[in-house]
């Protein structure tokens, strides 16, 4: 399934679960799906969406979501400004920024994973 691949650091380094459900939202794909069912054009999109997402994240200095010591914290524990900035993570309930729909949580692979029913498909 494609969540769990892309949480897989031996796979892929770098992302975590935020920029995977971002990542995938963007991407429009169901964190279910199969990954070696892709096309080649999905596959495609996922790679620009990947980028798109990191480049986000660096750009805004990184995700902090709460004021704990387990929270993401940039140099000189400055709080990244990313979390604002997010699409689908965390927005359980609320309209998908793309096509109105209500964004739900489901679990993947034991991982929390927030999706747009409409938007992305299995
Ligand atoms: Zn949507």
């Amino acid at each position: 399934m494609l969540k769990p691949l892309l949480l897989d650091q031996h796979f892929l380094a770098g992302l975590g679960n935020i920029y995977v459900d971002e990542s995938l939202w963007l991407a429009q794909l169901h964190p279910r799906r199969i990954s070696s069912g892709l096309s080649k054009t999905e596959a495609q999109k996922l790679h620009y969406a990947i980028r798109a997402v990191l480049r986000k994240g660096i750009k805004n200095l990184g995700t902090t979501l709460g004021k704990g010591q387990t929270n993401f914290f940039s140099v000189g524990k400055r709080r990244g400004h990313n979390r604002e900035q997010l699409m689908v993570f965390r927005r359980t309930g609320q309209k998908c920024l793309r096509c109105g729909a209500i964004i739900k949580r489901i679990i993947v692979g034991q991982r929390s994973t927030h999706i747009c029913p409409k938007c992305q498909w299995v």
